[in-house]
């Protein structure tokens, strides 16, 4: 999808004047990458309107190329950005029950653990349930997964209804105080109806707070029918779409946001237990977009500026967080490659010296899990409350599974850039202005 929609787009913006004809052709050429990206037919129609109406009112100068790249891009993000503002926050100090609901094999068990973890890092007492008494094994998988990320569990190998089984699970954690309680369920059952009586059964048994469908990236076409079924049975209030990390182009996922006017909320990036993102509408098209197209993605995202403004911003103040280290890390990996990559950020290649592209990336991705771990007020800072503090180094390579000795890697990433942002800030004020900066 991105390659074609990109190419279309920098094909015509190679020409300065971009005519009624020229318009009409890139968006023929959009339509025909959206649908083959398994992107809803009426919703592809409907884009390909928005985008003219928007275009065409504007003269065929030079500022009409600008003007239709960003409506393409800004057209994908209204459509897998629902703008529900009424998104679930879980409160502290009280229970809160989130089910888990989706076809088997679309990444259910595995979600439920790393949200589960997810939210323990961040201060919540987790906990799971496992209330898929349909498929053999399904109790051991769970029990496995909670095990190895530290979270506590509940299930029954003899109990076959998982209406009281979930019951249960949830009735005991409540009494222990744990904050978050997550209820795994069968994603297949005899007959389809059965499926959903379950869910609706299960929904009445533990009233849910929030209820999460789990969406396979591959699904394609028939993302639209499962969704809406699975959202008049058990009403979900949001979305987690799996495997984003495979070759599915995720057309079907968009077809499920509108479909159902309910937000995506994470990705799941991988089997590994951290590979969990929070969803980004902005970055999730800009990298549909820039897929297989580094240098074309560089360009778009630094021409929007979307993660880099709040460092860039930072940095021309001499201030730069930990949360700033974060997002440019986060935006490395997102651009591709490694070796064309870490000689963005200064030092960095340093310390990915002598890997290959999956151990740098690696390394990479675990300095953002341990930003991960982090709470606000540790990411917000600069740095300094970690200095002699081995207790909280300690909980932040506990809660992501790596090593304090790679917390203080990045700790020293962290101090090296900042030092670079007040020089940068002190030279600025001294109008010597930004040396390779523009
Ligand atoms: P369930 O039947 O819905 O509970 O699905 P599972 O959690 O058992 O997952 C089915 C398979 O998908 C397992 O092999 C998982 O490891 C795999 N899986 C789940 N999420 C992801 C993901 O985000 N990326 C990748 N690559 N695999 C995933
Ligand atoms: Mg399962």
């Amino acid at each position: 999808l991105g390659k074609r929609i990109t190419g279309a787009v920098s094909g015509l913006v190679r020409s300065d004047v971009v005519d009624d004809k020229a318009l009409d052709n890139m968006l023929k050429e959009i339509c025909a990458a959206l649908l083959e990206a398994d992107v809803n037919v009426k919703l592809v129609q409907s884009l390909r309107k928005s985008i003219k109406h928007t275009v065409s009112a504007s003269p065929p100068g030079p500022q009409r190329k600008r003007l239709i790249q960003s409506s393409v891009f800004n057209e994908l993000v209204a459509l897998v950005d629902p703008q529900t503002d009424n998104l679930f926050k879980p409160k502290k100090g009280r229970s809160n029950i989130i089910m888990f609901v989706g076809l088997q094999g679309s990444g259910k068990t595995t979600t439920c653990t790393k949200l589960a973890r997810w939210y323990q890092a961040r201060g919540f007492k987790s906990c799971l349930v496992c209330a898929d008494t349909f498929r053999a094994g399904a109790f051991d998988q769970l029990k496995q997964n909670a095990t190895k990320a530290k979270i506590p569990y509940y299930g029954s190998y003899t109990e076959t209804d998982p209406v009281r089984v979930s019951k249960e699970g949830v009735d005991k954690f409540r009494k222990e105080k744990f904050e978050i309680i997550i209820v795994d369920t069968s994603g297949r059952h005899r007959q389809e109806e059965e499926l959903f009586r379950e869910m609706v059964q299960i929904h009445e048994a533990v009233k849910p707070d929030q209820t999460i469908m789990v969406l396979d990236s591959s699904i394609g076409q028939a993302a639209e029918a499962q969704s809406r079924a699975f959202k008049e049975s058990a009403n979900f209030g949001a979305i987690v779409l799996t495997k984003t990390d495979g070759s599915a182009q995720g057309g079907g996922a968009i077809s499920a946001v509108a479909a159902t006017k309910t937000p995506i909320v994470f990705l799941g990036t991988g089997e590994h237990l951290l590979d969990l993102e929070k969803f980004d509408p902005k970055r999730f098209v800009a990298r549909l977009l820039g897929m297989g197209d580094v240098q074309g993605l560089v360009e778009h995202v630094q021409s929007l500026k979307l993660d880099q403004k709040d460092a860039m911003k930072h940095i021309s103040e001499g201030v730069f967080t930990v949360r700033d280290l974060r997002d440019q890390l986060g935006n490395i990996m997102k651009m591709g490659p490694l070796s064309k990559m870490a000689g963005m950020i200064p030092g960095l290649s340093q310390m990915t010296q002598g890997m290959d592209d999956e151990e740098g990336s690696n390394k990479l991705k675990r300095m953002v899990y341990i930003c991960d771990s982090m709470n606000d007020r540790e990411l917000d800072s600069d740095g300094k409350c970690f200095v002699n503090q081995p207790t909280r180094m300690t909980r932040i390579a506990r809660g992501s599974g790596t090593s304090v000795r790679e917390v203080e890697d990045v700790l020293t990433q962290h101090r090296m850039m900042a030092g670079m942002a007040k020089n940068i800030a002190k030279m600025k004020k001294a109008g010597a202005g930004l040396p390779g900066m523009g």
